[in-house]
């Protein structure tokens, strides 16, 4: 779950807010990246991980139901909201099919604050001479979460903006599971994948075209 909470602190998402709800598929949980797992009882008992977050799809279904047009496409293809315009109808939330979407509710943030605690922890690590491991607050972003405002994954595009472009979630990913590319470079290790059929898309059945793939084990 260290992509989870890098995302969530990268983004200024509030932790607290995860809960699930029967919108969308398969949960709507109020997080913009997290991790299901699958129980397996053979060959042995064993979990299989499976990370989540929007696919990035190129037939868009959440931007084409968006009143205001505050759901964008950029020229990579990458599914970004303008919080400045977003009236936080819900439409989009309704027609994602994989419940990537969710509102950040009003007064959640100072909620998050307060259920951490982070002075309290923030002292308690000072005392124990681990100042590196100190919560830092978001990075400020024009895409990070805000309240009434719905939201989900950007890759992190306003990294690509301030001109090094890796998403904090792969950043932290401590067994490479989660990785990122230019499917247009064909040396990219990432675009090798997809060519030779070892990444696929989720739910090709829903014809989304999405931009984020999975290499099934
Ligand atoms: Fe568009 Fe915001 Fe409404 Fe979603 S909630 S459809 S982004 S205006
Ligand atoms: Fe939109 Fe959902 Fe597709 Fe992401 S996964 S682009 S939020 S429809």
């Amino acid at each position: 779950m260290a992509c989870v909470a890098a995302c969530s602190i990268e983004n200024g998402v509030p932790f607290t807010l995860a809960d699930s709800s029967p919108v969308g598929w398969p949960l709507t949980l109020g997080l913009r990246t997290w991790v299901m797992w699958i129980e397996r009882e053979e060959p042995a008992p064993s979990r299989l991980f499976m990370p989540f977050l929007c696919l990035q799809c190129q037939d868009t279904p959440c931007e084409r139901v968006c009143p205001t047009r505050a759901t964008f496409k950029t020229e990579e293809g990458v599914v970004l909201i303008d919080k400045s315009k977003c009236i936080g109808c819900g439409y989009c939330i309704i027609a994602c099919p994989y419940g990537s979407r969710y509102k950040v509710k009003g007064g959640s943030m100072e909620k998050a604050r307060r259920e951490a605690n982070l002075e309290e922890a923030s002292k308690k690590l000072r005392e124990a001479g681990l100042e590196d491991y100190i919560m830092k607050p978001p990075v400020p972003n024009k895409y990070a979460a805000a309240e009434k405002a719905v939201d989900k994954c950007t890759l992190c595009y306003h990294r690509k903006e301030s001109g090094s472009w890796i998403p904090a979630c792969v950043e932290v990913c401590p067994t490479r599971s989660r990785m990122f590319g230019d499917l247009d470079n064909p040396n990219d290790p990432v675009a090798r994948l997809v060519r030779e059929g070892k990444a696929r898309q989720l739910r090709p059945d829903l014809r989304t075209e999405g931009l984020v793939y999975y290499v099934i084990p």
